[in-house]
């Protein structure tokens, strides 16, 4: 079985949404959602970047979003801003359930600060945990708690989930729509790229919009990430990449994670999973011919979004891995996306 590191997933979260329920849902299996131990270890799950994620109060009607999504054009939303003072606490909460994941796991899981360390750990089956922030509500603008999040083991950042932050805009969740959508970073969210730069946190492009896109690019010293987005030319979704942008990552020595949500796989944007194996294997071949087979993975989303009911939860990986080897990729290719891409990327990124 090829291990598989991957790009996104939001398993913090249902922890911090349950918080009575953190040994049901890690470690006795309750059959819910997507991650749990002993279903990463069937499945050869090799770690990947655990979002720390804060959910915003309920705008409307979930219900109705979700009808929405089924049934493109749609253009939702974005939830208010958190202030600092309302984030750091739940942003703490999180990062506290992610150290408790790697001692309830018994050495099973090991939170990774260095690449050397994730070499080590998918060599010797240890699942490699990157502490990961989706949105930056929880730094503040004078960056002190960049310095004590890296002292803890943040090594990822997203400067914004969609919705605004401090540091920049994000991209509302639109199909169909160009992901250029609004301004960019902010002054401060210019001082936070290159404060990361400084800490070797790397930063990750997925929900900016296309202006902000932009500015990291032109101001970082680092390879562009995106850890799970898709191809806007094959669905034109708000939060997937466009050629030209494809082309900058590859250009930067960077990365794009194949996120498994339907509504930015399948090629009508519908949020439903009955779509077989052909809008995967559409986004694999062209972010393929667009990145060159160094510069591409996965970004499952697991427990945040809509996966296709061929793949499902992460027991669904060695499936996905069948899938793509019937459709033509052979070992070392499969070997790069699963693992060796990540793992080269954050070498570069990081350094050792
Ligand atoms: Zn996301």
């Amino acid at each position: 079985m090829i291990p598989v590191f991957d790009g996104h997933n939001d398993l913090i979260l249902r922890l911090l949404e349950e918080p009575g329920r953190r040994e049901t849902i890690f470690l006795d299996d309750d059959a819910e959602g997507h991650l749990s131990l002993n279903r990463m270890k069937a499945a050869g799950f090799a770690g990947g970047f655990f979002a720390v994620y804060l959910p915003s109060p309920p705008a409307g009607d979930d219900e109705d979003r979700q009808r929405m999504m089924q049934h493109p054009p749609y253009a939702l939303p974005l939830p208010a801003p958190i202030p600092f003072d309302r984030a750091i606490g739940p942003a703490m909460a999180a990062m506290g359930h992610l150290l408790w994941m790697e001692r309830a796991s018994g050495g099973a899981l090991k939170i990774v600060r260095s690449a050397d360390e994730l070499d080590r750990c998918i060599a010797d089956g240890t699942i490699a945990a990157i502490l990961h922030m989706e949105g930056a509500e929880a730094v503040d603008e004078g960056m002190e708690m960049l310095h004590l999040f890296h002292a803890i083991g943040l090594r990822s950042i997203g400067p914004v989930w969609s919705r605004p932050t401090a540091f920049g805009h994000g991209v509302p969740f639109a199909y169909p729509s160009s992901p250029d959508t609004g301004p960019g970073l902010t002054e401060a969210g210019m001082r936070l790229v290159r404060e990361c730069n400084r800490l070797k946190i790397m930063l990750d492009l997925s929900h900016l919009n296309e202006a902000g896109f932009d500015d990291v690019a032109a101001i970082s010293d680092a390879p562009l990430v995106a850890t799970h987005s898709n191809a806007h030319a094959v669905t034109p979704s708000s939060r997937n990449l466009t050629d030209r942008q494809l082309g900058m990552i590859r250009d930067s020595g960077g990365m794009v994670g194949l996120n498994f949500s339907v509504a930015f796989l399948r090629p009508d944007g519908r949020r439903l999973p009955d779509c077989g194996w052909d809008p995967v294997l559409r986004h694999m071949d062209h972010l393929l011919d667009m990145l060159g087979e160094d510069h591409l993975g996965f970004g499952s989303d697991y427990d945040g979004a809509t996966t296709p009911e061929v793949i499902g939860d992460v027991t669904g990986l060695p499936a996905l891995l069948g899938a793509l080897e019937r459709h033509g990729y052979d070992r070392t290719l499969l070997e790069k996306i699963a693992h060796r891409n990540w793992q080269a990327l954050l070498r570069r990124t990081w350094g050792g």
